[in-house]
């Protein structure tokens, strides 16, 4: 179950984090990977070349997702290169922190610029080749507090509350392509992006969590290749919350 050989994955944000487990998983599963990275050159290669020597297929393709012209052409170029493009993993995303009151114009400009323009640029141009073989899957990475917000990050929640409308939004445009567009909402997730939480920070969040820990990005890119695949060919415009009964 779940196999997806000779399906193009392209996973945005694929050198670190959720990103990098989503580019090993729909590996294993078989799939070709386009592993997007920004400024993680070195990490981009190591992986896709362990991937190779491992038996898959997986090349690397460096882009800023905030930066619309560089995206459409890289993504074209991917399309150009491999037919089309069967997957959408848009896993790129920034957090910047920081309560209303000391919120700045630039950091509302990154926040957005990258998490919800990137993603929707990225979705844009690779659901030209979707709508063409009439089979895709666009997955995007929102977040826990994009549905029930957060202390000191209403910037970067609304980002991720974005996110959700527009999946819906693509879900019932693209149906009747048989492109599907869905949401995973992970919770806390051992990654660089909450490396810098403090212990006391992280035994607060674990009691919030029914299941008492944070959770693992493999645990993450396992609900991506669900969504990828053939078998989840009948659910679109959902979330799938990856956050140990945190929200419910
Ligand atoms: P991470 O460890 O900080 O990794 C971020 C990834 O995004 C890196 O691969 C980075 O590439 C890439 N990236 C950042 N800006 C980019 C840009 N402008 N263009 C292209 N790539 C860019 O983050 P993560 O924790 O894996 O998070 C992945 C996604 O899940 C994000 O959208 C995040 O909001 C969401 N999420 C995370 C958590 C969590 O607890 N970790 C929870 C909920 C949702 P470089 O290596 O090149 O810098």
């Amino acid at each position: 179950m779940f196999r997806l050989d000779s399906k193009i994955a392209l996973v945005t944000g694929g050198s670190r984090g959720i990103g990098r487990a989503c580019v090993e998983a729909l590996a294993r599963q078989g799939a070709t990977v386009i592993i997007n990275y920004v400024k993680g050159e070195a990490a981009a290669r190591e992986l896709s070349d362990q991937i190779v020597a491992a038996g898959g297929k997986a090349e690397i393709a460096g882009f800023d997702v905030a930066d619309t012209a560089a995206t459409e052409s890289q993504v074209d170029a991917i399309i150009k290169r491999h037919g089309r493009i069967d997957i959408l993993v848009a896993s790129a995303g920034i957090a910047i922190d920081g309560l209303l009151l000391r919120l700045k114009d630039e950091d509302l400009d990154k926040l957005f610029n990258t998490n919800v323009r990137g993603s929707l640029t990225v979705a844009r141009a690779a659901t030209k080749s979707m709508m063409r073989s009439k089979w895709g899957r666009i997955i995007f990475l929102s977040s826990v507090v994009g549905e029930m917000g957060n202390v000191g990050q209403t910037g970067y929640a609304a980002t991720k509350a974005a996110l959700i409308g527009a999946a819906k939004s693509i879900a019932r445009e693209y149906a009747t392509r048989n492109v599907t567009a869905n949401v995973i909402a992970p919770g806390f997730i051992d990654t660089d992006m909450t490396a810098g939480m403090t212990d006391p920070q992280r035994e607060a969040i674990h009691k919030l969590v029914p299941l008492g820990r944070t959770g693992k990005a493999e645990e993450v890119a396992a609900a991506a290749v669900y969504l990828a695949s053939e078998e989840a060919g009948y659910i679109t415009g959902q979330v799938l919350r990856v956050n140990g009964g945190m929200y419910v």
